[in-house]
This record gives C-alpha cells, structure tokens and sequence, in this order.
C-alpha cells in the first residue's frame, strides 16, 4: 500500500515551507470529521482551495493519498489552545509538537452511517503508514500523538478514549511480522496483541476456540480476522 501512494499536490497556499529529515521527530493522527469522505476526495479540496490549512496524508479503506510532501511544513496543528483542555486533559503537548516537526495523518469515514468513525481498513492502513513513516524518519511510538494532544481539539474524536487510542498504538508498536506470530495463551495475548483480548476471551470463554494441545496457536492475521468479525456483531 505504502509503495504506492498517490500524490494530489495541496494548493500552495495551504501550507508552508521546506524542513529537514531531522526535522520530522513527530507523528500526530487526525480525522477529516466527516460522515462519509475518501483520501481522493480530501485530496482533491485541499487542492483547489485555499484555506490556509493541510495535513501531508489522507488514508481511506483503499489506501494514502498524499497531499503535501513530507518535507514541507503542513499547517495542521497550529492555533490556539482549547479552553476546556482542563477537562477534557487534552493539550498536554501544546508548544512542543509544532507544524515544523511533525507529519500530520488525517483518517477518513468512508461508511456514512451516521457515526464518526474510521472502517477497520482505514485504521490498518493507517497503521501501515505510520509504521512506514517512524522507520523513514526514527519517531520512536512515543512520539506518535493525537492532534488532541496537541491543541485539545477533540481530533479524532473517538480516540479521546484512552484505550482505544492505547490499543490502536499498541498495533503501531507490534513487531514486524506480527501478522505471522503465533500465539499461544490469553495472557501473551494480552502482553503483545492486547486490541484481540477482549474477543479472544470471550471466545475461550465459550469454549468456541480451544487451540490444539500446544495452545491456542491463533496467529496474527487470525486475531485480526476475529476481532474484525467480533466489532461486526457476529459474536453477540
Ligand atoms: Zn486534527
């Protein structure tokens, strides 16, 4: 997916100037906040008008559009500070992740369903660019935030919920190769995969997945599969 991103150049006037590699030492995920939206659509708005604002990435359920360069600033993350950050514990990281040495990732809603939320797609396709991105420019998973972090603006809205967000970083953070590990208890379940534990457990709980004598041998992609089937409706 990554080897093959398609490039739709943002106006000019939505973004500013040239950086360095070792400029980038950030990573921050947004959502476009739209019922409904592509990668090619955003694209192409931030194309034709001007708005004084921009991200480098869109990620949709079919892949990354880029939109500015990784090595020109985009305007994403400036502003002021929210008010309610006191509440909301949001803007913990305001003055110290800037548009200069960040990359901005917007996620699109490619299901209008009356719901703000990225497709299970999106999000591993994100997890796909933000993983390519941390080994291009060294950003360590700890420098991988939220524009919420950033700001407070409540972006993305449904990752101002801590666990989501934790797990959604936890497959940043997986080893490469993690769609073949095999694993073989609950509990390394919970240590190196913790986004299936809650489907794995209630399966073993039903006594719906046993594993062969060794142990629960389910790997990766077969987690994936569950939890995906799991978020569905199909084991209610
Ligand atoms: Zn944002």
């Amino acid at each position: 997916m990554t080897d093959d991103i398609e490039f739709v150049p943002c106006h000019s006037a939505n973004y500013g100037g040239m950086r360095l590699a070792s400029d980038v030492r950030w990573l921050v995920y947004h959502y476009t906040g739209n019922d409904g939206d592509s990668a090619a659509n955003n694209a192409a708005y931030y194309a034709r008008t001007v708005v004084k604002a921009s991200a480098h990435y869109f990620v949709d359920d079919g892949g990354v559009t880029r939109s500015v360069p990784d090595l020109y600033v985009a305007w994403a993350v400036g502003g002021q500070k929210w008010s309610d950050c006191d509440r909301t514990g949001g803007g913990t990281l305001y003055g110290v992740v800037t548009n200069a040495n960040s990359i901005s990732i917007e996620l699109c809603d490619t299901r209008r369903d009356g719901a703000l939320m990225a497709s299970e797609a999106t999000l591993e396709n994100a997890v796909e660019l933000g993983r390519m991105l941390m080994r291009r420019y060294g950003i360590p998973i700890g420098r991988v935030v939220r524009h919420f972090d950033v700001t407070g603006k409540h972006c993305p809205a449904y990752f101002m919920d801590d666990a989501r967000w934790a797990a959604f970083k936890a497959q940043l953070a997986a080893p490469e190769g993690a769609a073949q590990a095999r694993f073989q208890t609950v509990a390394e379940i919970g240590a190196r995969a913790p986004w299936a534990l809650a489907t794995v457990e209630k399966l073993t709980a039903r006594g719906a997945v046993n594993g062969t004598g060794a142990g629960l041998d389910l790997s990766g992609d077969m987690l994936r599969t569950l939890v995906i089937a799991d978020r569905a409706g199909a084991f209610q």
